[in-house]
């Protein structure tokens, strides 16, 4: 079997970015951009279909990036971090500007009402 790159396609990195107004989930910036998983890959995690498609993905910095891996209760709180088996579908994720929003596969991001959780 080929061994294949285990990121996102370049089409998705553009869909993520897009969709995340060019801008960090948690601080806003729009400098040292990074993609960030929701849920890590690892531990085979790449050969499930949904680790590389928009709802797993944010648009983070580099600092951010690293913030989430330090302040795991806190990134799980806000939806930066998914704990399996919970899937990134299921879990909102706190913008810079305060909203939460819910994620798709093909990389549409809707408000949903805060009290409905
Ligand atoms: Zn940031």
């Amino acid at each position: 079997m080929a061994r294949r790159r285990t990121g996102p396609t370049e089409v998705v990195k553009a869909l993520v970015h897009d969709r995340d107004g060019g801008a960090c989930v948690r601080c806003g910036t729009r400098q040292d951009l990074t993609i960030h998983h929701r849920v890590n890959r690892g531990m085979g995690g790449a050969r499930e279909p949904w680790i590389n498609q928009a709802h797993n993905l944010l648009t983070a910095c580099t600092t951010c990036n690293g913030w989430f891996e330090d302040n795991p209760r806190e990134s799980y709180e806000a939806g930066w971090k998914v704990r399996r088996p919970q899937l990134p579908g299921e879990v909102l994720v706190r913008y810079a500007d305060g909203s939460e929003y819910e994620l798709t596969p093909d990389g549409v991001r809707s408000t949903t009402v805060a009290a409905a959780r």
